[in-house]
């Protein structure tokens, strides 16, 4: 989970269900169609290639490589440098060298740990090798004065750089030594395949690229600079010995940033597409006098803000166009989402079209039915609720109060799963889905569809996307920001503690509940499991209803019935209970302006974003509030940098780009949803200094060459299976 961000690169191989289809790749070039690299030699199944069968195309199956052209996409992860020798005193801590010197001493060392030392110098420098697992006939190849080559990585040791049971030859004064003569790549493998195999195969595959004419279907004209892709491709397989290997382990070299580039270019270009293809669909055209947002705004006790006024506009001007709408609103928590929801509600409704609000938990579903109910039953509108739970008669009465046309549907996931029938659905928002992918978002527009309308949507995330995420990985939605809070809101004050401070903070707590405050005390995910974490918060109520005897404490995770949850709210949220102890079942939507102190437990297993969904429970009133970090010593690295992230700042947008870094887009985003973990080479928090010229770039091409945007898609995308879900 968060602690660790491997790199995307290693993390991309286990293949999921959407690409296991796949498999039958070799038909996606047929002849005559430009797919791919353009090749029908390289379009070709792997068996074409000398010497590979059944048994080694499965495996190569694993690693989602079915034609050649498939292993001329399967791109090293890092180089080893074995076309030179590296004078010894040359050699820094972490190189990959190769090494030749003379034996100046083998030893056996008795130490801690029995390990075969062999002192090797080249006249500029030593070095020395060391092996944990060695025999007796090893230690006597190591005469004094043999010459020995290795390679391996520098690491410090106990008498300067060592290298650990590096890989060895002893060579005879007299012969020349034999290099490699371009850079060794390394390749993402899978069981069964070493990476010897593996380069030879793709050293085929070279030839056959090498007869092959390719088509750059991103102009020369727009990167001059940048070499074709057939040459990159042939370059970063086998890269000459004077390659700039440091260009290449940081992702620079011009033969990368030709790969990085298009592959962007291909992923914007496919949901610019998708966009485009949303675009000419047809959706209600709601003509409103906004008679109902007047009165609904009269009865507020507040204005709106400057910024929800501003985006309640934006998305009446979509919802006046006759196509459907698919606008993401981000806002940070508290920001008043839920109003801005209504007030497009409302245009739907007067309209005469149904609108239907989802929310990920039931819990954050049941505020906004009480939200909707609050606002809309004066205006002498029904609102409706769907949920799984609800079952039997209630549930029957619902589906057909949303049959006959309840003019406002709340629910969660159910809404769509199940067999609701709406009358006629013109609007849906979904609340708090940043992990929403692509293709959820067009399943979704598809349920709503009634004839050849389809519903407009709305989509609003407390989490904010980074910027640059937001240009790539959403560019099918048109997005707005809601950038301010409602006046009065007091900052939080952040702290962390070492939870060797438990008792302290539970006396704070008291102290502050007997002042009239109400407190949070939020447990963490164990592990993965829902069970374990409803019993830490067990274990941890009982703890504390023990030790804090004059306050009335309540409990809610995620295995209570929905009704037992409610009644603990309900009770929270009048001032009953002072103290309530949750899993993060919390984390969105409860809204308790009184709750001024909240304590995480275990700080450091949440990613960022979701500490800042919790920690905008409190906050929420006039008066100071306090977020306590009680984190477990000690903290790894990433936790330290997540706890300080934390306390220095409570700008979402800041937190989500921290976030972004901390963990990267696959944990961010929803890895599977989005896609985006997938992609061959690129990475978007590495290259993110690219995306203005991705933008313009993928501009160019529409506006120039309409004709290349296709092919370029799907060389990277694989064409058909993207748009089969559309
Ligand atoms: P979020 O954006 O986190 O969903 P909510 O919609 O739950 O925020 O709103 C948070 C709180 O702010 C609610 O109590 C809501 O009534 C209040 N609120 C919303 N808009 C305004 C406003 N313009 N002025 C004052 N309070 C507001
Ligand atoms: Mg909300």
């Amino acid at each position: 989970m968060p602690t660790s961000t491997p790199s995307p690169k290693a993390s991309r191989a286990p293949a999921t269900k959407a690409s296991a289809k796949k498999s039958g790749a070799t038909k996606k070039a047929g002849p005559g169609k430009k797919a791919g690299l353009g090749s029908d030699q390289l379009a070709q199944p792997v068996t074409v290639l000398k010497g590979v069968g059944a048994a080694l195309a499965e495996k190569l199956a694993k690693l989602r490589i079915h034609t050649v052209e498939d292993l001329l996409f399967h791109l090293p992860l890092r180089y080893q440098d074995r076309t030179r020798v590296t004078p010894m005193g040359a050699v820094r801590r972490g190189d990959e060298v190769v090494v030749a010197g003379q034996v100046a001493l083998a030893d056996v060392t008795k130490g801690r740990r029995k390990a075969l030392i062999v002192r090797l110098s080249d006249g500029t420098g030593s070095i020395t090798l060391r092996f944990f697992h060695f025999n007796m006939a090893q230690k006597n190849q190591f005469q004094k004065g043999t010459l020995v080559r290795c390679y391996g990585e520098a690491r410090p040791g106990a008498s300067g750089l060592e290298l650990y049971h590096p890989e060895y030859r002893l060579v005879a004064q007299d012969h020349p030594m034999e290099m490699e003569d371009h850079l060794t790549p390394v390749y993402p493998l899978t069981e069964g395949l070493t990476q010897n195999r593996l380069r030879q195969l793709i050293h085929l595959a070279l030839e056959e690229l090498k007869k092959a004419e390719v088509i750059d279907w991103l102009p020369q004209s727009l990167f001059p600079n940048l070499p074709s892709l057939k040459e990159s491709l042939l370059l970063l397989h086998e890269p000459p010995p004077d390659a700039p290997v440091y260009d290449l382990k940081d992702y620079k070299h011009p033969s990368q940033h030709r790969l990085i580039l298009e592959e962007l270019i291909a992923q914007q270009l496919s949901l610019l597409k998708l966009r485009q293809q949303h675009k000419h669909h047809q959706a209600p055209v709601f003509h409103s006098t906004g008679m109902l947002s007047q009165q609904m705004l009269a009865q507020l006790p507040f204005p709106l803000t400057g910024a929800q006024s501003r985006v309640i506009h934006e998305i009446e001007r979509d919802i006046q166009q006759g196509s459907p709408m698919l606008r993401l609103v981000q806002g940070d928590v508290g920001a008043g989402k839920t109003l801005v929801a209504a007030m497009a509600a409302l245009q739907a409704i007067e309209a005469g079209y149904q609108v239907a609000v989802m929310a990920p938990t039931e819990i954050l579903a049941e505020q906004h039915f009480n939200n909707f109910t609050q606002w809309f039953t004066p205006l002498g509108l029904e609102v409706a609720w769907m949920a799984g739970k609800l079952k039997g008669k209630a549930r029957q009465t619902q589906l057909e109060r949303i049959a006959d046309g309840a003019p406002m549907v709340v629910g969660t996931h159910a809404l769509f799963q199940e067999t609701v029938e709406f009358k006629q659905l013109g609007l849906i928002v979904v609340d708090e889905q940043h992990r929403f992918g692509v293709h959820q978002r067009l399943s979704l527009r598809e349920k709503g569809q009634q004839g050849d309308l389809y519903p407009h949507q709305l989509i609003m995330t407390a989490t904010p996307i980074p910027r640059t995420l937001a240009m790539s990985a959403y560019a099918d939605l048109d997005t707005s920001v809601i950038d301010e809070l409602p006046p009065g809101r007091t900052p939080i004050e952040t702290v962390a503690l070492a939870d060797t401070r438990r008792d302290e903070i539970i006396q704070r707590i008291a102290a502050a509940c007997h002042q009239g405050k109400q407190a949070y005390w939020v447990c963490t995910l164990i592990e993965d499991s829902e069970a374990l974490q409803c019993q830490a918060a067990e274990t941890t109520f009982d703890d504390l209803k023990e030790r804090l005897q004059g306050l009335n404490i309540g409990l809610v995770h995620g295995r209570m019935k929905p009704q037992e949850k409610a009644e603990i709210m309900a009770r929270f949220k009048a001032n009953e209970l002072q103290l309530l102890v949750a899993t993060t079942v919390i984390e969105v939507g409860v809204d308790v302006p009184n709750a001024t102190l909240m304590v995480i437990e275990n700080p450091e297993r949440l990613g960022l974003s979701q500490l800042h969904q919790l920690r905008g429970r409190v906050g929420r009133g006039d008066q100071q509030s306090y977020c306590v970090l009680l984190y477990h010593t000690p903290l790894s690295k990433n936790g330290k940098a997540r706890v300080a992230v934390m306390r220095e700042t409570q700008d979402g947008f800041k937190i989500a780009e921290k976030d972004l870094e901390l963990r990267g887009p696959g944990e961010v985003l929803g890895t599977r949803q989005t896609g985006l973990a997938q992609m061959k080479i690129a990475d978007l928090v590495r290259d993110q200094y690219l995306l203005n010229d991705v933008n313009k770039a993928a501009n160019q091409l529409i506006e120039h060459y309409p004709e290349n945007l296709t092919p370029l898609v799907e060389r990277w995308l694989g064409g058909a299976e993207q748009y089969a879900q559309v």
